[in-house]
């Protein structure tokens, strides 16, 4: 069971990934720890990332996919792997199935959450904060007892300048304009399944395990 899994910002992800590795028993790998964990362990390419990191530069992507292959060869992946955040280009995938061809494997699947943009936009800016205590509301999910006023502490809730109509829309045209090339990649290969990132948690997750159990 070698998964890819993608999806927008906003669209539960975490929850869903966190999901799939404790029911099928595969670790979750993102760039993020392999990239940590090579460099706490002090790999060549561990090295090498940590130059480029620590100069506030981007890490190039053959450092990227040597990190990601070697994460991958690694004895816990025997069973399979869920992939979360790699690969973001088209260079990338093509990288990600040499090197899975020479470990011997290959993607069983690649999952997308699909979830509407204007869903996306109505949950990513409901959220609010209270000014005094930090406790976080959401206008529709979560929504205090009394608008714009914290239930804990009577503090006055504000909405965060990121959490904007405007910001978030940008964020999450950059991120469809980045991955529809991808999802057209693994859609021409067969690999693609879509699954309806707005449905209840409980249904998503049952639909993403019926999708890998069939
Ligand atoms: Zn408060």
């Amino acid at each position: 069971m070698n998964i890819v899994f993608m999806g927008p910002p906003g669209a539960g992800k975490g929850t869903q990934a966190e999901f799939i590795v404790k029911e099928f028993g595969i670790p979750h790998i993102s760039t993020g720890d392999a990239f940590r964990l090579a460099m706490k362990e002090g790999t060549a390419l561990g090295k090498k990332a940590k130059e480029f990191v620590d100069q506030g530069l981007l890490v190039p992507d053959e450092i990227t996919n040597g990190i990601v292959k070697e994460r991958l060869a690694l004895p816990d992946c025997d069973k399979g792997f869920l992939l979360d955040g790699f690969p973001r280009t088209i260079a990338q995938a093509d990288a990600l199935e040499t090197m899975l061809s020479e470990l011997g494997k290959s993607l069983t699947h690649v999952i997308n959450l699909k979830v509407d943009r204007s869903f996306l936009l109505a949950r990513l800016t409901g959220r609010r904060i209270c000014k005094s205590c930090g406790a976080t509301y959401h206008v529709m999910f979560n929504p205090p007892k009394t608008e714009g006023v914290c239930d804990k502490c009577s503090g006055e809730l504000y909405q965060r300048s990121d959490d904007t109509e405007e910001k978030v829309g940008t964020r999450l045209d950059e991120y469809m304009n980045k991955t529809a090339p991808l999802l057209q990649y693994y859609a021409d290969k067969a690999l693609l399944r879509e699954v309806n990132g707005e449905q209840e948690i409980e249904e998503v997750k049952s639909e993403i395990a019926a999708l890998l159990r069939g």
